[in-house]
């Protein structure tokens, strides 16, 4: 359980979902963590819960709001201030923005969605990566989503900036590829975490669990997936043992993608 002993790895989005997930299986395996979040009072709490359940891990917390070029700057350089080093970033941070069918879209959420989603996640390569480089290398993974890889209904904002993560993962890998800094794309299907219950409201604002119900019963697996189940993948991609896998965008969603 300690493959990422001693690695010094960037999480934003770490307050809660996904992100709080994943800084848990990092924590685990010995990674020191930079928990980013523009939430504080949930990052502090974050902090707090995983400085207490993981003593031998170092933690630092950053607030910042990863579309603000100039926030993102900080957290990096913060990182490497405290750590000496980046080894690892978790490009996690993001929004879905409001449902509504393709020619009502509200344009201000759209840009909003567009500057967090797609900016701040290349905000962070852009300025992790010249550390990686002075490094000897990295790991990256960025938080797309299956809808990265199809559409999905009424989400037009996010559907798009979600194909931008997987294409720019594409590009961050062969331009750095030369410097042993491997960039990957997850594609999560739903994942019960904070911001999957608010669409299940949003789905059925009488019932969601109603909607979480039949969400579920379409899945191969018969389940959503755990924020754990895609800890451990992004462990896996963090770490060493990833030494070939680079620009891939890899659904992690009980197999539903695949389906007709
Ligand atoms: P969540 O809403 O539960 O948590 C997101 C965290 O990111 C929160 O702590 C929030 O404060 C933070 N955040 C949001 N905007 C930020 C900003 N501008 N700057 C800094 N922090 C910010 O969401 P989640 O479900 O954990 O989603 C995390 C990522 O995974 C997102 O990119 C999301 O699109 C993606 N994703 C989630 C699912 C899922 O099923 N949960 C599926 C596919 C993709």
């Amino acid at each position: 359980m300690s493959d990422l002993k001693g690695k010094v790895i960037i999480v934003t989005g770490a307050a809660m979902g996904l992100g709080f997930a994943a800084a848990d299986v990092l924590a685990a395996k010995g990674a020191h963590i930079t928990l980013v979040d523009y939430n504080p009072e949930a990052l502090e709490k974050a902090k707090t819960e995983l400085s207490s359940k993981y003593p031998d891990s170092e933690f630092l917390v950053v607030t910042a709001d990863v579309s603000v070029e100039e926030n993102v700057k900080n957290y990096v350089d913060q990182t490497v201030q405290r750590f000496g080093k980046v080894d690892g970033l978790y490009n996690n941070a993001g929004i879905e923005g409001k449902q509504a069918p393709l020619i009502d879209y509200d344009m201000e959420v759209f840009k909003k969605v567009i500057d967090i989603n797609l900016l701040g996640v290349y905000y962070g390569m852009k300025y992790v990566i010249p550390e990686m480089q002075k490094n000897g290398g990295g790991r990256i993974v960025n938080v797309a989503s299956v809808g990265g890889i199809r559409g999905v209904l009424n989400q037009t904002a996010y559907v798009a900036t979600k194909h931008a993560v997987a294409g720019m993962t594409k590009n961050a890998a062969l331009e750095y590829g030369k410097d042993n800094i491997l960039t990957n794309a997850i594609a999560p299907g739903a994942i019960l975490t904070p911001m999957v219950a608010e669409a299940f409201k949003q789905v059925n604002p009488q019932d969601p669990k109603a909607a979480e119900t039949e969400y579920a019963s379409r899945n191969p697996t018969r389940r959503l997936g755990d924020p754990t189940d895609v800890g451990n993948l992004v462990a896996y991609l963090l770490s060493d043992q990833n030494g070939y896998v680079s620009g891939q965008v890899i659904a992690i969603d009980g197999g539903e993608s695949n389906m007709y």
